[in-house]
């Protein structure tokens, strides 16, 4: 037998690959179901596709596929940097902000490290962390919203990094900004506090945390657009953080880890507020239908600010598996210690009303072996 695998890093053997929302092809196949018929709310998705703009820009970019994309992304940079208010120095653009995850643990963790985080946060920065061999101090989070206070107080010598998600998924919950400026004012300085804001274009008046990165503290803002601008399947996002710690980053990456038609993509759905606002109307609409209808179906939720809910079935995995028989792909959420729940994404209001009606189906128990 080959030695080379005892070589492997020890830490691997604890890290358990990511599980993604079900595809729908994979579905359809399992099933013998059309694809037409089947019904995903299982990755947070945008239900009306991405912007007509972006795909147009993306037809055009295809022609020239033959030359390698501006691994610098200028354009894209440049319009990250000039929508926010910033410098494109400040701006690291990533194949989709999981990536920036992943830069900051190749920048900063070591084995032995330790990273805070919630303990119903994204599952993605705890496995990030253990890539890396570092250990995640898991903070409970009473009402499923962070608890920044006991954040900060966990951090020690051995921490390098605090990530917020907020909103976070899966719970869809939010700390204020005041919560953010008690937190930002006790975390020391060789901590990097990582905020997830995958959500941020659903949120109304979201707290400013941008201002943390033109003050030049250690901070990187994760933003994507997988979520509202619908282009998830690109793989494309991006972080904003101080010159400094984006030179880190940059050093990090792959030299072309973004690829072209997705940078035109980009470029184009970031500038389609139209698109945004529509798809903003719609999660409006479609979250408080959700929220409405497990209230009267006594199903307790969580109060969401983001584009999913999270509610209390009983055996989450039972009725992942009976809304899979009959089209409807939701999220069990066994993965993150809630077997409980599963999570729903807002879809189009047809597309809301067929999961309540088959969440009420599969409830009553009419089949739901
Ligand atoms: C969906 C999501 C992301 C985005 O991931 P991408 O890699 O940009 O597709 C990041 N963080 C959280 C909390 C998410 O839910």
């Amino acid at each position: 037998m080959s030695s080379v695998l005892e070589q492997a890093h020890p830490w691997l053997e604890g890290l358990v690959a990511y599980d993604p929302g079900k595809p729908i092809e994979e579905t359809a196949r399992e099933l013998g179901l059309d694809p037409a018929d089947i019904v995903k709310l299982a990755s947070n998705e945008n239900p009306i596709g991405p912007s007509p703009k972006a795909v147009e820009a993306m037809k055009q970019a295809a022609e020239s596929v033959h030359i390698y994309p501006d691994g610098g992304g200028y354009r894209l940079r440049t319009a990250v940097a000039e929508t926010f208010g910033l410098a494109r120095e400040n701006v690291v653009i990533s194949n989709g902000s999981n990536e920036i995850i992943e830069l900051v643990g190749h920048g900063f963790l070591s084995p032995g490290d330790e990273v805070v985080a919630a303990e119903h946060a994204f599952v993605v920065y705890k496995l990030m962390a253990t890539l890396f061999g570092a250990t995640t101090v898991e903070v409970p989070d009473p009402g499923f919203v962070h608890d920044l206070d006991a954040m900060a107080a966990a951090i020690g010598p051995r921490t390098r990094m605090v990530f917020v998600a907020n909103p976070n998924n899966p719970t869809g919950t939010m700390v204020d900004g005041a919560a953010i400026d008690r937190f930002m004012a006790k975390v020391p300085d060789h901590v990097v506090v990582i905020f997830d804001e995958a959500y941020y274009e659903f949120v109304p008046d979201p707290p400013d945390t941008l201002r943390y990165v033109r003050e030049g503290r250690n901070v990187v803002v994760m933003r994507t657009f997988s979520k509202i601008q619908g282009l998830a399947g690109l793989r494309i996002g991006y972080g904003l953080t101080t010159p400094e710690i984006a030179g880190v980053l940059q050093k990090c990456r792959q030299p072309f880890n973004t690829n072209s038609i997705a940078q035109a993509g980009a470029v184009a759905g970031l500038l389609d507020e139209e698109h945004q606002r529509r798809t903003r109307e719609l999660t409006d609409e479609g979250r408080a239908f959700l929220e409405r209808s497990f209230a009267e179906m006594g199903l307790e939720h969580v109060p969401s600010s983001a584009n999913f809910v999270l509610v209390k079935v009983g055996d989450g995995d039972a009725v992942f598996q009976a809304m899979l028989r009959r089209g409807v792909i939701v999220r069990a959420m066994r993965g993150y210690k809630l077997p409980d729940w599963v999570r729903i994404s807002v879809g189009t209001m047809p597309q809301n009303e067929r999961c309540i009606a088959t969440l009420k189906e599969v409830l009553a128990g009419t089949a739901a072996a």
